[in-house]
């Protein structure tokens, strides 16, 4: 039988989320049953639930940074058990028959749809919209549940690992960053403060790009090597022609070329953030006198972010987290749109709970 679990929705772009409830799928012989602890409060949550992209539909659940813990488990599933602590990301489902889901690059589902996303996805079968993680649990195909070994006082922590961790390790893992690499990582929010971590845990030389001046000090003790304020050209032109490689987590539109002048020959830009409006135009003279590209990057496949959980536990990797309550995430929202947040909220869902 369906199970109705209460979340916060929003029922239009310029609306507040508000608490109601959703429904649960009885599980399938595949699925997972989770009760959801913790839920990291990514920006493209905000983006979604404020109407800035196309094609949301409401009501609309946001949250695709989830831990909890098992609850149930179809009489197929071999992946986990109940009692256990899991993650689910973005994606909770994907055609797994194209080259990209063979790969296990399900974040790249050839399907006409593409993946599912953990909310406001296409539901293979022709179901309903899917529904997030700001709600007191869901049920996941196997496939896409990740097995969390950090420790259990860490799990609020880990949250953001599952989007804002995945989608900063897949790029730099894709762009062979490590000992000898001179990386930027430009906009230290929750994906820009877990590049710093990631790539300097992976041996680069770090250079963390931020147009918080309130940011710099901190932004070494994430593991930066330098810390230059974007804002500021002359510390700017320091660093030009010289890195191998930067990403770029910015979610507002902004001039490119600041960071394209600043690689070396084949060097690359790879871009994550999704602002509602496009950049301006990137020069391409800068990208053709030197033969530099800038290029785009959309989170990880389950077994790249399997490989990361992993990583970071071995590393004792977690995110700075800031916990909010779930009646709170407006206010959470208004301080992201400030870069007022060092570096991800994450709401306790013990508080929805509670509502
Ligand atoms: P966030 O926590 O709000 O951080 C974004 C950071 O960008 C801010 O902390 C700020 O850093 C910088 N910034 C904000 N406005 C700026 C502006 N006008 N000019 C220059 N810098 C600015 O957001 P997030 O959760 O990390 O997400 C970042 C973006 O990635 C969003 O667009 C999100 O939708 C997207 N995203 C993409 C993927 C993917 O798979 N491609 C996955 C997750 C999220 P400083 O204070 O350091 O300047
Ligand atoms: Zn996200
Ligand atoms: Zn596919």
């Amino acid at each position: 039988m369906n199970m109705q679990v209460k979340a916060y929705a929003a029922q239009s772009g310029d609306t507040p989320l508000l608490l109601s409830a959703v429904e649960r799928r009885e599980p399938g012989p595949k699925d997972v049953a989770i009760d959801i602890l913790f839920c990291g409060v990514c920006h493209s949550d905000l983006h979604t639930a404020r109407g800035e992209w196309p094609g949301i539909q409401y009501p609309c659940v946001p949250g695709h940074e989830i831990v909890g813990r098992v609850t149930a488990v179809g009489g197929k599933v071999s992946k986990v058990s109940v009692g256990d602590l899991v993650g689910v990301g973005c994606m909770v489902d994907s055609c797994r028959t194209c080259h990209s889901c063979e790969d296990g690059l399900e974040q790249y589902c050839e399907y006409e749809h593409g993946f599912t996303g953990t909310y406001n996805g296409f539901a293979f079968g022709g179901g309903p919209n899917t529904f997030g993680g700001y709600s007191a649990a869901i049920v996941v195909d196997e496939h896409f549940t990740l097995k969390i070994t950090h420790a259990e006082k860490d799990l609020a922590a880990v949250a953001p690992l599952l989007c804002a961790g995945i989608t900063t390790w897949s790029p730099l893992r894709h762009h062979n960053v490590g000992p000898g690499s001179k990386v930027g990582i430009v906009g230290i929010g929750g994906l820009g403060h877990m590049g710093v971590k990631l790539a300097h845990a992976l041996g680069a030389h770090v250079v963390a790009f931020t147009t918080s001046p309130s940011k710099r000090e901190e932004a070494l003790k994430l593991g930066a090597d330098e810390v230059v304020v974007s804002k500021n050209a002359d510390e700017m032109a320091a660093h030009a022609g010289s890195f191998d490689y930067i990403l770029n987590t910015v979610s507002a539109p902004h001039d490119l070329d600041a960071f394209t002048m600043l690689l070396k020959r084949d060097g690359a830009l790879t871009v994550v953030g999704v602002p509602a409006t496009p950049h301006p135009s990137p020069n391409v003279g800068i990208l053709i006198m030197g033969r530099k590209s800038i290029g785009g990057s959309v989170i990880g496949g389950i077994a790249e972010t399997q490989e990361m959980l992993d990583f970071c536990a071995e590393h004792g990797i977690v995110a700075d987290v800031e916990m909010i309550a779930m009646h709170d995430i407006e206010a959470a929202y208004a301080r992201m749109l400030k870069s007022d947040i060092k570096y991800r909220f994450v709401i306790d869902m013990e508080t929805l709970k509670a509502a």
